[in-house]
């Protein structure tokens, strides 16, 4: 068998590891002229920063981490929050923390009855009650504290505002376990010498990757699947594809629909050198979600030097990287200069008047007899430890 993989992110590179340990060729196209995708870590001298994947928030990646011999580090992250002032406030105030406790036992409790929908590796069929706005969930519930503890977490995923993402896509990726531990402050997982590492490793171990290869044409036509790019043109037996496409250019009515209804949120990450030493991981709370605002910030401190990486929705430009170096300013951080802006689209996900209760399941139903797959992101929560899980699950079905 001979496989393409569209995307040289995590998910395209992790398809392609699995495909070969199992002796299958497989060739990755990324149009980019470097690989990983949303794994991104600036290298200076002895200095890494994050600018895309930061941290771990499922054990389950350590296997492959191990597997790779990659070293990792397993750490408490500090959080602050601050109101529209610029002052710190807490998560949720004293008084609220019965409260809050309350909602979360009467949450798993209501949750109970969508656990065959929420409790699946990938997107599957959705409980038609999950099918509105989060917000909207959560108010027909009374569960006001729960919105106001899971929002920061939310937008700082990529989410957006949660006046418009699904109840569906924010309990797969917040279930009450996720929640449980974020209140809790579990220690998350880091790559000690950044994400960039594991995809250098998956790399290693994938014989055939084509780079600054778009690819702009997908085509079927007796059982074989044609991919092209500008430049070339190859056939192969499957297509594993881990991104939205552009429109047309898969040529196939039913993958072009759904790939149309498919939509990313901008978001970009602006990264600082900053005077301060010691910052916490901060949350802005009256921005949680809005266009333009910077969301949260998480600082690390290298060599004397301390990198600050702030995240804001939108498209970069000078008037959003000017708003967000105030806002720095007010908070009391004082920066030497800009290091870089990176921009992003997060989250494939489909809007609230696209999603149906089969959606997924009908591209698991079609794939099975077709040549093209849709896999990684596109069809799971885009946490790295559950796209593990996806991807691995996926490439089983693929070979069975
Ligand atoms: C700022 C930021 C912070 C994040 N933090 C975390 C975190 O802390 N923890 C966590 O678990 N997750 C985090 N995520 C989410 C995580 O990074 C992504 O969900 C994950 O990396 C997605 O991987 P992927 O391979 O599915 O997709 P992508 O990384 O999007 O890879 C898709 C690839 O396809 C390529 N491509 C697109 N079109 C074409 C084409 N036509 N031809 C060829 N190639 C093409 C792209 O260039 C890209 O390289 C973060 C994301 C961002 C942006």
């Amino acid at each position: 068998m001979k496989v393409a993989v569209i995307g040289a992110g995590f998910s395209g590179m992790l398809a392609a590891y699995l495909l070969e340990k199992e002796g299958i060729n497989v060739t990755v196209y990324e149009k980019q002229e470097y690989l990983g995708g949303h794994c991104r870590t600036l290298t200076t001298i002895n200095k890494n920063t994050e600018l895309g994947t930061v941290a771990f928030f499922s054990k389950a990646i350590k296997e492959l981490l191990i597997e790779l011999q990659i070293d990792y580090t397993e750490r408490f992250v500090y959080r602050h929050f601050l109101d529209e002032n610029y002052n710190n406030v807490e998560h949720i105030l004293g008084d609220e923390v019965a409260m809050l406790m309350n909602e979360l036992g009467r949450l798993k409790v209501i949750l109970e009855k969508y656990k065959d929908t929420l409790e699946t590796t990938n997107y599957g069929n959705i409980h038609p009650d999950l099918l509105v706005p989060l917000s909207h969930f959560l108010k027909i519930y009374n569960l006001n504290t729960v919105y106001h503890v899971i929002v920061p977490y939310l937008s700082s995923f990529g989410f957006g505002n949660i006046e418009y993402v699904q109840a569906y896509y924010a309990f797969k990726v917040f279930n009450i376990n996720t929640i449980y531990t974020f209140i809790q402050g579990e220690k998350l997982l880091f790559i000690k010498r950044g994400t960039t590492e594991l995809i250098q490793k998956l790399s290693e171990n994938i014989s055939d990757i084509r780079l600054s290869l778009e690819v702009t044409s997908v085509n079927v036509k007796d059982n074989k699947v044609t991919v092209d790019t500008l430049y070339s043109s190859e056939e192969f037996d499957k297509v594993l594809i881990t991104t939205k496409l552009s429109t047309n250019v898969v040529k196939d009515e039913l993958y072009n629909g759904l790939m149309q209804k498919i939509i990313t949120n901008p978001f970009i990450t602006c990264a600082f050198e900053v005077n301060n030493k010691k910052l916490a991981t901060t949350y802005y709370k009256s921005n949680l979600g809005n266009k333009g605002k910077i969301q949260f910030f998480y600082t690390s401190r290298q060599n004397h030097k301390t990198t600050l990486v702030a995240y804001a929705y939108g498209i970069a430009s000078k008037k959003i990287i000017s708003d967000i170096t105030m806002d720095l300013s007010h908070t009391g951080i004082d920066i030497k200069h800009l290091i870089t802006v990176k921009q992003w689209y997060i989250f494939p996900h489909l809007k609230n008047e696209d999603l149906s209760e089969t959606f997924y399941e009908d591209i698991y139903r079609s794939q099975k007899r077709s040549n093209i797959w849709l896999i990684g992101s596109l069809i799971s929560k885009p946490e790295l430890g559950n796209l593990y899980l996806s991807i691995r699950k996926t490439i089983k079905e693929l070979i069975d």
